[in-house]
């Protein structure tokens, strides 16, 4: 069983769960080493075929960061950074082209990390101008930076079920402690909470 997040409905998405806790006291990369960052791509289809060094692990944190800020401002129908959409286009400058193999049409191996992150890059594209099969979202637990598609219109959490119960306990405690516990402009949980940094 693959130790990484998925199920986001988005490979890009998946990647942007690799660094857990990005709204917590303590962050946890799950790609942070060249072995971590080659089994992700592999379990996503993008590995590549040439070796994969430190400077594409921190090559793909850059990216992974500057795709998460963009959803937000996505999300949050804001602007996004001038310098996140140079960055973007010059992901998506590392495309090597796509050929496909065989009678399955298997998509070519990256030729490296730049490739893969083309390819990643364009999906999140395709979403973040939506023309993707569902709607982007942030994870209901607004300590959770988790980002997915929402085909539906009615989930609300990432895959992490700890997510949904987290919002279900502190949902439960402020009903036991009565509406004086509830600050002015608290938010609730029905609403999409983004915590901006
Ligand atoms: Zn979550």
């Amino acid at each position: 069983m693959s130790p990484f997040r998925s199920g986001n409905g988005a490979a890009w998405l998946d990647l942007l769960s690799t660094l857990e806790g990005r709204y917590r006291a303590q962050q946890f990369n799950t790609i942070g080493t060249t072995g971590q960052l080659r089994a992700w791509l592999r379990a996503n289809d993008l590995e590549p075929r040439a070796a994969v060094t430190v400077a594409d692990v921190e090559r793909v944190a850059e990216a992974r960061e500057c795709l998460h800020r963009l959803a937000v401002a996505r999300i949050e129908d804001c602007t996004p950074a001038a310098a996140d959409v140079r960055l973007l286009n010059r992901l998506l400058d590392g495309d090597q082209g796509l050929r496909v193999t065989g009678p399955d049409l298997r998509p070519r191996r990256p030729v490296n990390v730049d490739d893969a992150l083309a390819r990643l890059a364009r999906q999140a594209v395709v979403d973040l101008s939506g023309h993707g099969a569902g709607t982007l979202r942030a994870c209901g637990d607004d300590t959770c930076s988790s980002i997915f598609l929402d085909t539906t219109g009615r989930r609300r959490w990432c895959t992490d079920l700890s997510c949904g119960n987290r919002a279900r306990v502190r949902a439960h405690r402020r009903r036991e402690s009565g509406p004086a516990a509830q600050a002015p402009g608290s938010r609730g949980t029905s609403s999409s909470p983004l915590r901006r940094r």
